[in-house]
């Protein structure tokens, strides 16, 4: 039996010899401490589970980080960009410009609105949208662009900022790989009019699931806020009606519920006491990969967009086909036998079958497709030590010497 519950001997390393690492390295974790878990128990012993005081403290802290004036706590990033997009008035007919290498939900919620995301190209070195590709998709339909902070790094903002600006869009950056990340100095998530939050497991704060929303504009909180919950308002100087009594609300328009439990809350607020430390590790682990990788001709290695200080979510491993005998599916394989466990993030959004029946053909980001084909996320989380990271790029050399063409 013990030899059946051992995974590590059942399969045999792809490139010979045994395995790099005995136990298997997943390409994230999430880090609760006991000060996250005292944190959540606290609320639960408190008044308020959910619209308490833990929610109002970590809009405050996201205000704090970001030097944003409002933060509207949500339930995910799919419905904080839902309601970003319901903010900036995107309805039947519109256009919203985003890349295809990211999650669904950064196109989703165009579709959500009744309006047809249109996909721009990435740049080939830094992957991010490319603010020259997003000028060209502009038609008189477009009324909103998404740019994603994709792998924590992020686009041309300033480009993107005065693209919309000249062609009077609404700037939604999708900043879910992103919290950590300074752009020209500053934290990221002023530029954009809205900047969307995930903190979701995976991602470098969490609260299990949860999101937000940023922004600068009083206008546009105040929307946020209404279809945070069932377009609803206690706020009489929204309202239409004389109010009947104390205990009188009314709905303004029509909405759903996309609110977030104190419980996650307070998690959230514990896991962004720990941002710093965090960022220290994760850039750390990123120099270790980046310092060997770049020595490598068989991997290239992602460029940094000019002005941006990241903290990345992601590591993107990017194999160069002409210098290897084996495909991006083999080598991704042949890592896994070294029990290095690994993703691919992402398939461009417009592959999808649900995509497809809309009318989208593959061939329209021919940049982000070759990524696609050549791209293979390695583990980066802020609980991995130095020695997990270089038995990442043992097994990765290990995997290019066997197999360099
Ligand atoms: C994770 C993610 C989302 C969705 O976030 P949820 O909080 O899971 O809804 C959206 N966009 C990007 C780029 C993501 O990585």
């Amino acid at each position: 039996m013990s030899n059946l519950n051992n995974e590590s001997e059942r399969i045999p390393a792809i490139c010979g010899g045994s395995p790099v690492r005995s136990k298997k390295l997943y390409y994230s974790h999430q880090s609760i401490n006991d000060k996250d878990i005292q944190a959540v128990v606290d609320v639960l012993k408190s008044d308020y589970l959910t619209t308490g005081p833990s929610i109002t403290e970590m809009e405050n802290r996201l205000c704090r980080i970001t030097g944003a004036k409002y933060a509207v706590a949500l339930s995910n990033d799919t419905a904080a960009l839902h309601i970003a997009c319901l903010a900036a008035g995107v309805s039947e007919g519109d256009e919203v410009i985003t890349t295809p290498i990211t999650f669904a939900a950064s196109a989703n919620c165009a579709l959500y609105c009744g309006a047809r995301p249109v996909f721009a190209d990435v740049d080939p070195e830094t992957y991010q949208i490319d603010a020259k590709d997003v000028e060209k998709k502009i038609t008189d339909k477009t009324k909103v662009v998404i740019p994603v902070d994709y792998t924590g790094q992020t686009a041309d903002l300033d480009a993107i900022r005065k693209i919309c600006d000249d062609h009077g869009l609404v700037m939604i950056e999708d900043a879910a790989h992103s919290i950590g990340t300074y752009y020209k100095g500053k934290h990221i998530g002023t530029i954009a009019d809205m900047t969307t939050f995930s903190f979701h497991a995976v991602k470098t704060i969490t609260g299990g699931e949860g999101g937000a929303v940023i922004t600068n504009d009083e206008e546009l909180y105040k929307k946020l806020v209404l279809y945070r919950a069932h377009g609803i308002t206690r706020d009489t100087s929204l309202m239409e009606h004389e109010p009947d009594g104390p205990w009188y609300y009314e709905q303004l328009c029509l909405s759903t519920n996309y609110r977030l439990t104190d419980m996650q809350a307070a998690l959230i607020c514990s896991q962004l006491d720990r941002l710093p430390e965090f960022s220290e590790r994760r850039k750390a682990i990123r120099k270790l990969y980046d310092d060997a990788f770049s020595k490598m001709p068989e991997i290239f290695v992602q460029k940094e967009t000019e002005g941006c200080d990241p903290t990345r979510h992601l590591y993107i491993l990017r194999i160069v086909p002409e210098k290897l005998k084996i495909s991006r599916k083999e080598f991704f394989e042949a890592l896994g036998a070294e029990n290095i466990i690994c993703n691919v993030h992402y398939i461009p959004t417009y592959y999808f079958p649900y995509y497809e029946k809309l009318g989208y053909k593959r061939g329209i980001c021919p940049n982000a497709e070759k990524l696609y084909d050549e791209m293979i996320t390695i583990p980066l989380y802020s609980g991995m030590t130095d020695d997990d990271a270089r038995d990442v790029i043992t097994a990765v050399k290990k995997i290019v010497d066997y197999y360099r063409a």
